[in-house]
């Protein structure tokens, strides 16, 4: 503490020694300022004298004072920073008997803890006002957010003084103004304070009715952050304590610091659903996030418990860390790919803009004026709305991507489909194909590879029936190699498979129509059906058959053989549905008969007499 008292007064003994060295010792007597008839809204801060006391210190100890002495302010500032001191203003005038109106000092800054403002003429006390936001608003003189103190209309040199002392930021813009000066220039302030608050309204309402649509949560922390902020906005104007607790100075700075917490911890929530950070974000992104959450919880309950200057500081802290949070994340996002993030990077990045241009009016870089006084407003109102654009653009966007989605899913289950049918499809036809191959295979002899007997009882059967009701004639060949068990024995079986496969194939060969049918019948028998074939037409096919045996060699390359074969012949045109039997029996007995006659022939009704004439006993 003592350190620090040392250090200011030999910064200060320091700093008046370079002043007076370099010739710009500030002056001891104020300038004074003259008042003409036609003098309104005048910026006194150039003609400011200002000095920083103990809060404990008198006007009459002040004015005595002549040790510690006033500086002028070139610069025209009219903001002092933060300060455990008192802040004191002094300006000379002279001339307030020119004007026809009344006139007024304007101390602009609505949020000033205590504001005491005194007239001297002669070295007397003629005025003397009180305001600030720490006391009962119903003391001021006029009852404004700003603060209007009426100058005396005397004649001659009047020293007016104003005494600040706040825990937040001591700012002094002052001007005299005349009472319609003051008046329009106050409607020319509301106008613009309505149309934040327009914006502001219109900004919820939009976004409410959005969220009752979509009821997406990032709407609700960004309803929460442009309604918290407007609320801020509307007591740092000055409006609450004027309009809706006039009596109340505890309230109004209880909230005015409890507020800002709730705009930055929703502002960090707004930024952590915007982005999506616990999915998307990395590990210190996500901490930081959280981090700044809890320290957003800490001003809250500092605000309530701690001197306030405790909880400006980190305040001010966390306006930068939460809006270099969400333009790090936006532009973060906006490279990633993330469309919607380029207005959201925009929004913070403007805003971040608009604090500098306050930075640059505090530090007396840039002249004061409407823009860089309402900066933080200003860049809130378009930080607002941007994010707004952007939250909209985000929800196009997810609105997109969704389709999109539902399309690549639609387009994928129509491929799937498409291919379930297609393996159903082929599946099917090879379960057809296999089918129709073991249908074969069930219907076909294995040796020879002509139709098995059991396709021939099925469908010598159905023609059988057929042949009854059209009245066709049907025949039938049974046909037996001779003396094939010797040949069998004499060159081995599978000499007689081929035989046998031989024998097949010149039966088949002999069919011509093509309803007839060669099967094997057993062992090496064979049999042929000859669907509407008269018997005459059945005896040409029998020879044929007869004919090929006795014109065909069969050799394997060792051993050559010709065979010979009998064939018993029947046919009728069925006059019963039963007859199949007997006709077939007809055509073994012709068979047997055949064998007995001395084998090598057909035997059919036609020369049946002959054989069995020819019978070998
Ligand atoms: P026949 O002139 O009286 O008809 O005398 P055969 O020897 O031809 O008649 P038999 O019925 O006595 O003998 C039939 C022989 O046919 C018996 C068997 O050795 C032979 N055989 C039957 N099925 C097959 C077969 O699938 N493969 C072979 N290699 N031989 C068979
Ligand atoms: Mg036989
Ligand atoms: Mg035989």
């Amino acid at each position: 503490m003592l350190t620090a008292v040392v250090t200011r007064c030999v910064f200060r003994s320091l700093l008046i020694l370079a002043l007076w060295m370099s010739g710009m010792m500030p002056a001891l007597a104020a300038p004074v300022v003259t008042v003409g008839p036609q003098t309104s809204g005048l910026n006194l801060a150039g003609a400011l004298e200002t000095r920083f006391t103990p809060r404990d210190a008198t006007l009459e100890q002040i004015r005595a004072d002549s040790v510690n002495p006033w500086q002028a302010n070139p610069r025209k500032l009219s903001n002092f920073g933060q300060s455990d001191q008192a802040l004191w203003l002094h300006v000379r005038l002279t001339g307030l008997d020119n004007l026809t109106e009344r006139a007024f000092l304007h101390y602009g800054y609505p949020n000033t803890d205590y504001v005491d403002f005194w007239v001297l003429q002669e070295d007397r006390v003629i005025t003397h006002y009180q305001g600030g936001d720490r006391r009962p608003f119903n003391i001021r003189p006029v009852p404004d957010r700003l603060f209007l103190f009426p100058l005396p209309p005397a004649a001659g040199e009047l020293d007016v003084y104003l005494r600040l002392e706040s825990q937040g930021p001591l700012e002094a813009p002052v001007s005299l103004v005349t009472a319609p000066q003051a008046s329009a220039d106050e409607q020319h302030n509301l106008f613009w304070i309505g149309l934040y608050f327009g914006v502001i309204a219109i900004m919820v309402l939009y976004n409410g009715i959005i969220l009752a649509m979509v009821r997406n949560r990032t709407y609700v922390y960004y309803i929460l952050y442009v309604i918290s902020f407007g609320w801020l906005q509307f007591l740092l104007f000055g409006l609450g304590f004027r309009y809706l607790w006039p009596e109340s100075s505890t309230l109004n700075n209880t909230l005015t610091m409890l507020t800002p917490s709730v705009v930055f911890a929703s502002a960090i929530a707004f930024v952590i659903h915007f982005v999506d950070l616990q999915k998307n974000g990395a590990r210190f992104e996500i901490l930081t996030a959280w981090l700044l959450l809890g320290v957003c919880g800490l001003l809250l309950v500092s605000s309530l418990t701690m001197p306030y200057a405790v909880t400006l500081g980190g305040y001010k802290a966390m306006m930068f860390l939460s809006v270099a949070m969400g333009f790090y994340l936006g532009v973060k996002y906006w490279l990633k790919g993330l469309k919607s993030a380029r207005i959201f990077a925009l929004a913070w990045f403007s805003y971040l803009v608009f604090i500098m241009i306050y930075l640059l009016e505090l530090t007396g870089i840039v002249e004061a004026n409407g823009i860089t006084r309402n900066a933080l407003a200003i860049g809130s109102a378009v930080e607002l709305a941007l994010l707004s654009i952007a939250f909209a653009d985000k929800m196009n966007e997810e609105k997109d991507k969704c389709l999109l989605a539902q399309n690549t899913l639609l387009d994928v289950q129509m491929q799937m489909n498409a291919d379930l049918d297609r393996k159903v499809r082929e599946r099917t036809e090879a379960l057809e194909a296999a089918n129709r191959q073991l249908q074969e295979v069930s219907i076909t002899d294995g040796l020879t590879r002509i139709k098995n007997r059991r396709y021939f009882e099925e469908v010598s059967h159905a023609e059988y029936q057929r042949a009854y009701r059209e009245k066709t004639p049907l025949s039938v060949l049974m046909i037996d190699i001779d003396y094939f068990k010797r040949l069998n024995d004499q060159y081995g079986h599978q000499f007689g498979d081929l035989c046998l496969q031989r024998a097949a194939e010149l039966i088949a060969g002999a069919l011509k129509r093509l309803p007839d049918i060669a099967a094997r019948y057993g062992g090496e028998e064979f049999v042929v059906l000859l669907p509407n074939t008269a018997p005459e037409g059945a005896l040409t096919v029998a020879q044929q058959i007869h004919r090929s045996f006795a014109n065909h060699e069969i050799s394997d390359g060792d051993h050559t053989v010709c065979m010979t074969v009998c064939i018993g012949m029947a046919g009728e045109t069925p006059d019963g549905r039963d007859g199949r039997e007997n006709l077939l029996k007809q055509a073994d007995d012709y068979l047997y008969l055949a064998k007995e006659s001395g084998r090598n022939k057909v035997v059919w009704a036609g020369n049946a007499d002959e054989a069995k004439a020819a019978r070998v006993s």
